[in-house]
């Protein structure tokens, strides 16, 4: 089966129907949603919908978890703290119970869900480096772990105790490995690159491909400005940061 492996869409549109396009055109046959659907965009609804008729497996991030009341916003900075307040009044009674009921880990038969890391998953942590990774490899069981959250693709990978962080280049699983990918970030990519982030994995040939999606965020941009949403954070999406 080839899925298609998405994270932190934070309620741009545009960057998942141009994602959920190429996903389609490369032959994806199910999409895995690995948390953060809304907080910092302007259509947090109408992606909660679109997800939703994906009808795949769906982890909760911590802005998923925010709007609900479930995880403590204090710790977020302050624009989007406003972006959290501003997304609970444009969703309904169902699209919060479905965010709350989306759970924190998935296990599947060859590979593992995340948002943040397998080390407290509801305490958001993020894996920077190789000594921070090495926690969530001591508690994973598969082969292999998606994670989102830090909105940077990456690859670390173990064996022997020892933790390699690699750059987001395609690769095939090597025997005797386990891997933890990020996918980065739909909807507001942070590696200096504007074009929207996801990963393909093939599990029969077990091969991980990251692909990096155009879309046109000048729309979304106007969309978080007519919203009254932080200039912020319409400007980071054409800087990719
Ligand atoms: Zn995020």
């Amino acid at each position: 089966m080839l899925y298609a492996l998405i994270s932190d869409i934070h309620s741009n549109l545009e960057a998942l129907e141009a994602v959920l396009q190429d996903a389609e055109q490369e032959g994806a046959q199910a999409a895995l949603c690995l948390g953060d659907i809304v907080g910092y965009g302007a259509e947090p609804h109408a992606c909660i919908e679109r997800i939703r008729q994906l009808g795949g497996i769906v982890i909760a991030g911590n802005h998923d978890y925010a709007v609900c009341g479930k995880t403590d916003v204090t710790y977020f900075n302050t624009y989007a703290r406003q972006a959290i307040q501003w997304t609970i009044g444009q969703l309904s009674q169902d699209d919060l119970a479905f965010l709350a009921g989306c759970p924190l880990v998935y296990h599947g038969s060859s590979f593992c869900l995340v948002h943040g890391s397998l080390n407290y998953p509801d305490s958001w942590e993020y894996l920077f480096n190789e000594e921070d990774a090495i926690y969530t490899f001591r508690l994973l069981k598969e082969r292999i772990l998606f994670i989102g959250h830090s909105h940077v693709p990456l690859t670390f990978t173990f064996k022997g105790g020892e933790v390699r962080k690699l750059k987001p280049s395609d690769f095939i699983l090597q025997p005797g490995l386990q891997y933890i990918v990020n996918v980065g970030s739909v909807g507001q990519p942070r590696d200096t690159d504007v074009r929207a982030s996801y990963c393909l994995f093939d599990d029969v040939k077990e091969i991980v491909r990251f692909r990096r999606v155009p879309y046109h965020f000048q729309r979304t941009q106007a969309k978080i400005l007519n919203a009254g949403l932080p200039e912020i954070l319409a400007l980071r999406l054409q800087m990719g940061r």
